[in-house]
């Protein structure tokens, strides 16, 4: 019976597929760079497809008013068992007054959207079309373990060790190193100092965060969700060279590999499986400005996460059927997020800085027949661009809906990630944590480029 209704969803799944119904969504960024952001605008948005006027905000989305959209809204879950997507809570966070960034969230969840619209094929002329885009969220934080997937304990050991190493001058990992030196690798397990150790491991991953560093393993140790505690979180690398060779069956080190083994094997990759293995279609979000704030060891460190993690999705153009067996993802659109920071004469140097950025990632998605494109991106958009003339003054400025909030120009973005542009960009740009924009009667949240986005992804599906 259960193989009957297996074969069942399949089939049916395989149906809206083939139909080109339904189109997953994957928004993978890293922590804090804009992924519940965009998708709560695009559930904002998409409900407003079809309202009166909605049409003028979707300038470069022509297939909004060609293929006649008539509504768009949330649908019924595909999975009742995946958490729902809280956009309810994240409007109203939006919505209060003076309204505030919705909380990142820390766990998975999932959202169905509808599109209807008239199809414009003669064969189908005048009768209403549906489909359906699924979005997941999930925490950035836990984004980073996908890298483990193909690692051994051996390999994530020697990984960690050559991250400690690199940013020692920076994130100093002393603490950890003196905790691991009271471990017996050869001995037995003895919880209580190895959990010192998990201790000390964790608290560098989290000065790590603080200090903007993205490559970050093991994710759960900074967000564990629902396995605080639980004895799965509880290894750490080894840093021992050869501590492994001579490490018998109930040793420290064979259970630390285990529960390596576990970590990897129930939890990241039901992660992926849930999250990940069936994407359609992808947007990449890159916060070319929190690199460009941090400094070199950021920006590498955000551009070897991007290339590392692009590896672990599948690319390629494919046709119906192995779309169902073998998903395949064949548009990813790189977007540089939070693009209302910059006035808009500087978008092209922030669309420079993000194909530098993802070069390696880009030119592999296009090696196997994807198409990748790039766009500067804010999803909730808090300020908007104007242009200011007086004597000799010529410039663009921004300003906000606050009326303490003086307009003003934030500096320059450099082309390049040259140390000198750097340097002169932390020096200069006047970054302000921007309060959320107070929506207007109609509920809509003001974006940047949405349109740009939906075309993207949904264009050529209608
Ligand atoms: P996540 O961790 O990837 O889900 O990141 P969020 O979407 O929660 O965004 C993190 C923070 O970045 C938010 O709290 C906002 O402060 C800021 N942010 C995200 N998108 C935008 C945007 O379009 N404009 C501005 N000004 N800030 C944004």
């Amino acid at each position: 019976m259960l193989l009957f209704d297996k074969v069942g969803a399949t089939i049916s799944e395989g149906i809206s597929l083939v139909r080109d119904r339904e189109i997953r969504l994957g928004v993978t960024g890293l922590s804090r760079g804009g992924k519940t952001a965009l998708i709560t605008s695009l559930v904002n948005n998409i409900s407003a497809f079809g309202l009166k006027g909605y049409e003028e905000r979707m300038p470069r989305f022509p297939e909004y008013t060609s293929m006649g959209i008539t509504y768009g809204g949330i649908a019924k879950a595909r999975d009742m068992s995946v958490t729902r997507f809280p956009y309810g809570s994240i409007m109203k966070s939006l919505e209060q007054d003076p309204p505030v960034w919705p909380e990142s969230t820390d766990g998975i969840s999932e959202i169905r959207l509808e599109i209807r619209y008239k199809n414009s094929h003669w064969y189908l002329l005048g009768e209403e079309q549906r489909i359906f885009l699924d979005i997941w969220d999930y925490p950035g934080e836990w984004l980073m373990d996908l890298m483990l997937l193909d690692m051994e304990y051996e390999d994530f050991s020697d990984k960690c060790l050559e991250r400690l190493r690199v940013l020692d001058g920076v994130v100093p990992g002393g603490d950890f190193f003196k905790a691991a030196a009271a471990l017996d690798w050869q001995g037995e397990l003895n919880e209580d100092v190895l959990h010192d150790a998990v201790t000390a491991y964790t608290s560098w991953l989290r000065n790590c965060k603080e200090q903007g560093f993205a490559l970050l393993i093991p994710g759960r140790f900074l967000l564990p969700g629902e396995l605080r505690g639980a004895p799965a979180l509880e290894f750490i690398p080894c840093p021992v060279p050869g501590a492994g060779r001579d490490a018998g069956s109930s040793s420290l080190y064979a259970v630390l590999r285990e529960r390596y083994n576990y970590y990897r094997d129930r939890i990241v990759r039901k992660f992926y499986r849930e999250c990940f293995s069936r994407l359609d279609r992808q947007i990449v979000l890159v916060d070319c400005l929190k690199a460009l704030r941090g400094g070199r060891e950021t920006f590498y460190d955000i551009n070897d996460s991007f290339d590392t993690l692009l590896k672990h999705f599948s690319y390629g153009s494919s046709d119906f059927f192995s779309r169902l067996f073998f998903p395949k993802i064949d548009r990813v659109l790189f977007a540089a997020s939070k693009a209302d920071h910059i006035t808009n004469d500087q978008h092209q140097n922030l669309l420079s800085l993000l194909k530098s950025m993802v070069l390696g990632a880009m030119q592999s998605v296009r090696a196997s027949g994807s198409r990748a494109e790039f766009v500067t991106l804010s999803s909730i958009r808090a300020t908007e661009c104007r242009h200011y003339k007086k004597g000799d003054l010529d410039t663009d400025i921004l300003v906000t809906g606050y009326e303490d909030d003086k307009p003003y120009f934030p500096g320059s973005i450099p082309a390049k990630w040259t140390r000198a542009d750097m340097e002169f960009f932390q020096k200069n740009f006047d970054f302000r944590s921007l309060r959320p924009p107070r929506l207007g009667p109609d509920r809509i949240i003001p974006a940047m480029n949405l349109d740009v986005v939906l075309h993207y992804i949904l264009g050529d599906k209608l």
